[in-house]
């Protein structure tokens, strides 16, 4: 593999090798997936990402494409084989432009999904989309997940927020798709098929994205509920009332709770530790919280919530937040955890959820479900930790198994067993066993057509 001609493609400053450390680029978040890399480009133009997928194509290398490399997946790390060559976008992290009164802006893949709210907000918008990984993760990254987050009742995932595209095809033609419309009927709807791609058929290199009124008067509010299909119901009731103020409702549950207040310092669930099931929940009606006051009032009347408490100030709206947010943190204390990102129905969330851990106690008594998510968008992340008296090693090798039996009830309820982490090289065989023959066939040909060379992200998704 000639390498030199990509070095000179983006100069001294870009471009990492074998005698720098480069462990950040080869490993994955959680440390799950190790692979290695003779070269990390690091390109500060869409020119430059142009010439080494031409020069990829041309010579046949593998390209893995990296954003912030939070992805949950390995899909943003090379393989073992030392003949991948990452490209890192995070040099190319501009604002092209901000058009206010076109609720509108632009900004290249490497920009950091923070950096691009905190653009918004300076002009008075709301760019919504909203995940925990928000000060590390690219929106370049967001989009080839298609990301999801806790803001997607109201505004929908990150495809939702796309109005154009700008992307590298693996020959290194560009699209320039970056148009800032929002009706445009003419033809196929290019920019679909890289978003939620994870890589594998080009290179985003910009997004023009949509922008939304900024948000006044947020209520915050922590529930306690009996069950999870009370707190669905709940769900269809504050949405029937409130309608679009209701942007965010997170289910917790109990045993997910209980490990947060045990292992992570500052947060305190301010309700009694009695209840199955917490939902935090969050509105935005201009008035801080009056109306969502009223309405609990309404919903407490009708059983459908035992208690309840309001964030009074920003302060304790962020202390409420800390504890959704810190579940993963806590679970890791726990020893030795498998982890589902699945999706069903809304209304069949409590069903699910029931069926589920009835098939992991069956399987594996003494494992504990800890169930989370973002109920609104019927995703949970159905993760069970370890029995706490086996080694962990034991637990891990049940992985395989005790993912097919999770996914095999979500199937049962018309699920799918990737909402929105992607698929990666984690759920490959997912893909194949739970997506129907013509689909897989139509996603080979798709990739064969724009990626004839399979240089993109190989062994990635399919
Ligand atoms: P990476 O991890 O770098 O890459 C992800 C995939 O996209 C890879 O396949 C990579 O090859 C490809 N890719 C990256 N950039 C480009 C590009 N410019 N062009 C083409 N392909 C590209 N996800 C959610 O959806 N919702 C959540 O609530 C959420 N919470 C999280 C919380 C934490 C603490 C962490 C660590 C992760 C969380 N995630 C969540 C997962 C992760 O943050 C998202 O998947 C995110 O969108 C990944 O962005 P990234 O820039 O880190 O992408
Ligand atoms: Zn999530």
């Amino acid at each position: 593999m000639n390498l030199e001609q990509l070095k000179r493609i983006v100069g001294e400053n870009g471009w990492l090798g074998e005698s720098d450390d480069l462990s950040a680029y080869v490993t994955e978040w959680r440390g799950s997936w190790h692979g290695a890399t003779p070269l990390v480009l690091l390109p500060a133009s869409t020119a430059e990402v142009s010439a080494i997928l031409k020069h990829c194509h041309a010579e046949r290398i593998a390209v893995v494409p990296q954003g912030g490399n939070t992805g949950l997946c390995g899909g943003a790390v090379p393989d073992e084989s030392g003949q991948q060559v990452v490209v890192s976008l995070r040099r190319m992290n501009r604002i092209r432009s901000v058009s206010p009164d076109n609720f509108s802006l632009v900004a290249e893949a490497g920009c950091i999904l923070a950096n691009l709210q905190a653009a918004a907000s300076q002009v008075g918008r709301l760019f919504p989309l909203s995940l925990a990984a928000e000060g590390s993760c690219q929106i370049g990254g967001n989009l080839s997940t298609n990301a999801g987050g806790v803001n997607v009742l109201r505004y929908g995932t990150a495809r939702e927020q796309v109005l154009g595209l700008e992307v590298v095809l693996a020959d290194g033609s560009v699209i320039d798709g970056l148009r800032e419309l929002r009706k445009d009927t003419a033809g196929y709807d290019l920019k679909q098929l890289f978003i939620g791609a994870e890589g594998t058929l080009g290179i985003i290199t910009a997004a023009s994205l949509r922008l939304f009124p900024e948000v006044t008067g947020v209520g915050t509010a922590l529930l306690a509920v009996d069950s999870a299909p009370q707190a669905v119901r709940l769900l269809a009731e504050l949405r029937r009332s409130l309608g679009d103020q209701l942007q965010a409702f997170e289910l917790i549950s109990a045993p997910a709770m209980e490990l947060v207040s045990r292992h992570i310092a500052d947060t305190r669930n301010p309700l009694d530790d009695g209840p199955p099931w917490f939902v935090l929940l969050e509105t935005a009606s201009g008035d801080d919280g009056a109306m969502l006051e009223q309405e609990l009032m309404r919903a407490t009347g009708a059983g459908l919530l035992s208690d309840a408490v309001l964030a009074k100030s920003e302060a304790e709206r962020q202390a409420l937040w800390r504890i959704r947010h810190a579940v993963s943190e806590a679970q890791k204390h726990e020893g030795a955890s498998l982890k589902h990102d699945v999706s069903v129905p809304v209304g069949a969330i409590g069903d699910f959820i029931d069926a589920a851990s009835r098939a992991v106690s069956n399987y594996c008594p003494g494992a504990r479900v800890i169930a989370f998510g973002h109920v609104g968008d019927g995703n949970v992340h159905f993760n069970v930790s370890q029995p706490p008296d086996w080694p962990a090693e034991r637990f891990i090798a049940l992985r395989a198994d005790m993912a097919d039996l999770v996914y095999r009830e979500v199937a049962k309820f018309a699920g799918s067993f990737s909402a929105e982490h992607g698929v990666g090289v984690l759920k490959r065989e997912a893909l194949l066993r739970y997506r129907s023959p013509v689909e897989v066939e139509l996603m080979r040909r798709l990739k064969a057509a724009l990626d004839p060379h399979n240089i993109m992200n190989p062994g990635k998704v399919l």
